[in-house]
């Protein structure tokens, strides 16, 4: 009985150890992905990620701006003309940026988007643009105007040149959904890494947690925090290389959209939540405010950490995350 017990033990070690990473990096939604399972063997691990690549390349189809097919662009092409009915999916995330909009008082708003005309960070921009332009073109931005219609999942922008854009939300999103399909798959453990976008489940194959390293954009040879994933995400926002410089100030390509002007102040965010979406629309959000007010908003929200990095290379940790001095 003892020996057969002992055998039992050993066999349950074998097969659990027999398990590892396997890791493929392509190119989704415009971005770098890593997507890490862990499995048995390489065919088995090449089935999950091939699931996963079909999932978020389904949710780019889905929230795409640039695809001038795709749900989205039919709602920003009948801004202001008509309703657009939608997938329930696509509603309900659009339903829920519009609640992120509000818990951030509107620095995160999906209509940002319209100040695309105006604001441009691939280095094409050489002059500022006018304060005319920015009042125009902001006169276009407001969650308020987008009006959702439960009783036909469908989709209103009520102003002519409106536009709605997933740029600060999609890849959390498809991240988080990517992970909930290897979940429901049977995998037991994994990164989803969207350009830094960190979405981790489960453990490593040794046990541990899974560890993410912390860089500060002003260095990033120097890793600065290791930080423990327990079924969390952690989202970084702050494209360091999408900026454009006027008269000494550094304006990020993330919008304020109360003003129409980019932020500024602020280098990189990093915030971690249960969920990939959260994660990342927060991210943003934080962006917008600004340090203080930034930290302060993070610091009352339960289950949410963050660490800003200003123009000047200091860091800032929410409460529970701060490094004992
Ligand atoms: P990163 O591009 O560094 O990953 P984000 O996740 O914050 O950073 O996404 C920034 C993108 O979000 C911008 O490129 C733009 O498409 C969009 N965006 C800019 N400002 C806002 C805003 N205030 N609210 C929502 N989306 C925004
Ligand atoms: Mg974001």
């Amino acid at each position: 009985m003892k020996r057969l017990f002992i055998i039992g033990f050993f066999f349950t070690f074998v097969f659990s150890s027999a398990q590892s990473t396997f890791k493929r990096t392509l190119k989704l939604m415009g971005s770098r992905f890593d997507i890490s399972v862990v499995a048995k063997t390489q065919e088995q691990a090449d089935g999950y990620i091939d699931a996963a690549v079909e999932e978020i390349s389904r949710i780019e189809k889905l929230i795409s701006s640039w695809d001038s097919n795709s749900q989205t662009s039919k709602i920003n092409a009948n801004a202001g003309i008509q309703p657009v009915e939608v997938d329930r999916e696509l509603f309900d995330l659009i339903k829920r940026a519009i609640e992120i909009s509000k818990l951030t008082q509107g620095a995160f708003d999906i209509s940002y988007a319209s100040m695309d005309n105006i604001w441009k960070f691939d280095g094409s921009m050489k002059t500022m643009p006018s304060e005319e332009e920015i009042t125009q073109s902001v006169s276009k931005v407001g969650y308020q105007h987008i009006k959702l219609n439960e009783s036909n999942n469908s989709i209103f922008l009520d102003t002519k040149g409106m536009k709605i854009g997933f740029g600060a939300i999609g890849k959390g999103y498809a991240a988080d959904k990517a992970k909930q399909l290897l979940r429901d798959l049977g995998v037991e453990a994994g990164i989803i890494n969207a350009s830094g976008d960190m979405n981790t489940w489960g453990r490593q194959p040794n046990g541990e947690l899974w560890n993410i390293a912390i860089t500060n954009p002003l260095n990033k040879d120097k890793v600065f925090a290791m930080l423990p994933m327990d079924n969390q995400a952690i989202v970084t926002s702050g494209n360091y290389e999408k900026f454009v410089k006027f008269n000494g100030v550094r304006y990020a390509h993330i919008i304020d959209p109360r003003t129409g002007y980019p932020s500024t102040g602020i280098i990189s965010v990093s915030v971690m939540a249960p969920k990939a979406e959260l994660a990342d629309a927060l991210a943003t959000s934080v962006f917008v405010m600004g340090k203080e007010v930034g930290l302060d908003f993070i610091n009352q929200l339960n289950g949410v950490e963050c660490i800003i990095i200003d123009e000047q290379g200091n860091i800032f940790y929410s409460n529970l995350i701060k490094p004992k001095q």
